[in-house]
């Protein structure tokens, strides 16, 4: 028989399936792929359990329901200024996945170059390539993971599409300030390329810290693409429900995509993701400052065990340096043992780079967006097995 799609056999399976199926089989705490432990807010489960029972449970708008455009667009108002016309700028997708998918699907071209941050998220690569697009990697180091200006300068030239970037940061919990979106924008104008923005983490921001979407500085509406998640938003992961947010010349093309990738997304869930961005301001300070109290907790916890605990300025990730631990194997091999010998998983930071063979073998990340009792759980058989 003809063999399949080389790009996509070649793939292995991601890792968050790996260590989960891993944390299964071996019981442990699970603290390797990201979701929370907490139910979410009572309204946005019951508004779509109620549209369940009660509402239109046919196939919705392609668009998404307008109660839902409507409510992505005021949210880009009240939290980042932004004039957004629900009608033509907005599409609901099933997941942020999704979204990047239409979005590189739907503006690539064979032969793009398309620019990307390592660490990166990791259905960025496949998609890209998949789509034809040639990437162009820039690194940042740790432990400030700062714009390296120079290298990302060069990585941009007149064959760049676009750059897809995510703040704040999945794995390594860096924001962009300021200073850096200036920087990107300023090379997406003198290239003519595309900002992709995947801002699902845009409300898990820390210690005063503010997001900025680059779509709000001078010039970048019009050719940026900005990507959010109910998931993050709302922690309900399991929903996979995204919104994309783009001037309507852009959105034209990712809607055709999304028509032929899922055409819409379950109708109640849409429902219930409305009513979540609507939720007054003090709900999406409360879920910041919660999870920096649980950030707070595992990482002072962390350290006292003995692990090198790099900041983390948003998301639900802390990544750690286990050498101090006296540990002498590859991240893969320190997730794995630990799963195994200690009863707590975590994911290894290669995971995050094309080819983690050339990536920092050091790290593991850490996720701590979960009751008390679970992290306390993970701390005392950390604790435990390294102190013996
Ligand atoms: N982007 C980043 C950076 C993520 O961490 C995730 C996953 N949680 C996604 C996109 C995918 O989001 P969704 O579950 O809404 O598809
Ligand atoms: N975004 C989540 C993480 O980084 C996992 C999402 C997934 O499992 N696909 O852990």
């Amino acid at each position: 028989m003809k063999s399949a799609n080389s790009l996509m056999s070649g793939l292995g399976t991601t890792v968050f399936e790996v260590m989960s199926a891993l944390a299964r089989e071996h019981q442990s705490v699970n603290l390797g792929q990201g979701f929370p432990d907490d139910k979410g807010p009572q309204e946005v489960r019951a508004a779509a359990a109620d549209y369940l029972m009660n509402g239109h449970n046919q196939y919705p708008p392609m668009m998404g329901i307008p109660e839902l455009r409507q409510a992505v667009a005021e949210h880009a108002k009240r939290f980042q200024g932004l004039d957004i016309d629900w009608q033509s700028e907005v599409l609901v997708t099933s997941g942020a996945t999704e979204a990047l998918g239409d979005c590189l699907f739907g503006l690539i071209e064979p032969g793009d170059e398309v620019v990307l941050i390592e660490p990166l998220y990791d259905s960025y690569l496949p998609m890209v390539r998949r789509a034809g697009g040639i990437p162009k990697l820039v690194r940042l180091e740790p432990p400030t993971w700062s714009l390296p200006r120079e290298e990302l300068a060069a990585a941009f030239s007149d064959r760049t599409k676009l750059i897809l970037f995510n703040t704040p940061m999945n794995p390594c919990s860096k924001v962009f300030d300021r200073d850096e979106l200036d920087f990107i924008a300023g090379l997406c104008l003198k290239h003519d390329a595309y900002a992709v923005c995947d801002e699902v983490y845009e409300h898990i921001i820390f210690d005063d810290r503010r997001h900025v979407s680059i779509m709000t500085l001078p010039d970048m509406r019009a050719r940026t693409v900005r990507i959010g998640s109910a998931g993050k938003g709302f922690s309900l992961t399991g929903w996979k429900v995204g919104y994309i947010t783009a001037a309507a010349e852009l959105m034209k093309t990712i809607a055709k995509t999304h028509q032929f990738m899922t055409f819409t997304t379950p109708p109640n869930l849409q429902w219930g993701a409305a009513t979540g961005l609507r939720l007054a301001d003090d709900y999406y300070s409360t879920l910041a400052s919660d999870m920096q109290r649980k950030r707070d907790r595992l990482a002072i916890a962390l350290a006292e065990i003995g692990f090198d605990v790099l900041p983390a300025h948003g998301t639900y990730f802390v990544t750690t340096d286990f050498r101090p631990l006296g540990f002498n194997g590859t991240d893969d091999d320190f997730c794995r043992h630990i799963t195994v010998e200690a009863g707590v998983t975590a994911v290894p930071v290669s995971a995050f780079y094309d080819e983690p063979v050339r990536a920092p073998r050091h790290f593991a990340r850490f996720c701590f967006c979960k009751h008390d009792a679970t992290l306390d759980s993970a701390i005392e058989r950390l604790g435990r097995h390294f102190r013996k």
